[in-house]
């Protein structure tokens, strides 16, 4: 398994409590395999998300990514990890205002240390497959739509060729087409890539797509009654 979470808990301190984000969460993921995790707002996705992503050090539990678990490694080792084999897509587009579609992936490329020759090629290759081309992949951010900002997320979490890809409520800026487009675009990476993809997401109408779908709630995950009957039939 490429992504696995082991009973994990993890608790933000709340004056002079503490508050339960993830609450003994299991979850593993194969390679190719498309996950989505639906949930409301404050349930524990994004949590979820930073904790995969070793971002954030839950109190318990193992996190391991293609066969590292990230405790065992110190912090350099750790972002080294993250940086080799994650791939992120955070809920609020990060983009560089100030670099074209093709820097923002180059950008990786230079903190990667490879030479910038290979990675224009590579960098045009990817945002074409995502759908940006006639010019687009030369455009800033401000010159895109939301949806094409998103494939512009996609395509440079995917630069590092990452073995996992975490990705949080793509869809909330987009209408629901577009929305429709970015979860099936990611359906298709996730298949081409083999990446173990993590979608989450508060949208219950996009989760078509995924392979798996579970649901989450006040920090807890657990398996929807329809992947479950999927899963006796076949
Ligand atoms: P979601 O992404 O599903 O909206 P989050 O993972 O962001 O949920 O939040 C889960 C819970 O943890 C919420 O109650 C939220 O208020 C709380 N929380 C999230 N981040 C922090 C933080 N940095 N410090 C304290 N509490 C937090
Ligand atoms: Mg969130």
């Amino acid at each position: 398994m490429t992504l696995v979470l082991n009973d994990i808990i993890l608790t933000y301190p709340d004056g002079d409590r503490r508050l339960t984000a993830l609450d003994q969460v299991s979850l593993t993921v194969g390679a190719g395999e498309f996950i989505a995790v639906v949930g409301p707002s404050g349930s524990g996705k994004s949590s979820l998300l930073a904790v995969a992503a070793t971002l954030l050090t839950p109190d318990s539990g193992q996190v391991v990514i293609a066969g590292e678990e990230a405790a065992a490694l110190n912090d350099r080792q750790r972002t080294a990890l993250r940086r080799d084999k994650v791939g992120i897509v955070f809920q609020q587009s990060n983009l560089l205002a100030s670099l074209t579609a093709v820097e923002q992936l180059q950008a990786v490329a230079h903190l990667r240390g490879e030479k910038p020759k290979t990675a224009l090629a590579r960098a045009e290759a990817l945002l074409a497959s995502v759908g940006l081309t006639d010019g687009k992949q030369h455009r800033r951010p401000h010159e895109l739509s939301g949806g094409e900002r998103q494939r512009v997320n996609i395509a440079r979490a995917l630069f590092a060729d990452p073995a996992v890809l975490l990705v949080d409520e793509p869809t909330s800026a987009l209408d629901h087409e577009r929305g429709e487009q970015i979860v099936g675009l990611l359906a298709a990476v996730t298949r081409e890539h083999g990446t173990a993809t993590v979608m989450v997401t508060h949208d219950k109408a996009q989760l078509l797509a995924a392979d798996r779908v579970l649901e989450m709630g006040d920090g807890r995950l657990w398996e929807t009654a329809a992947a479950a009957r999927v899963r006796q039939t076949s």
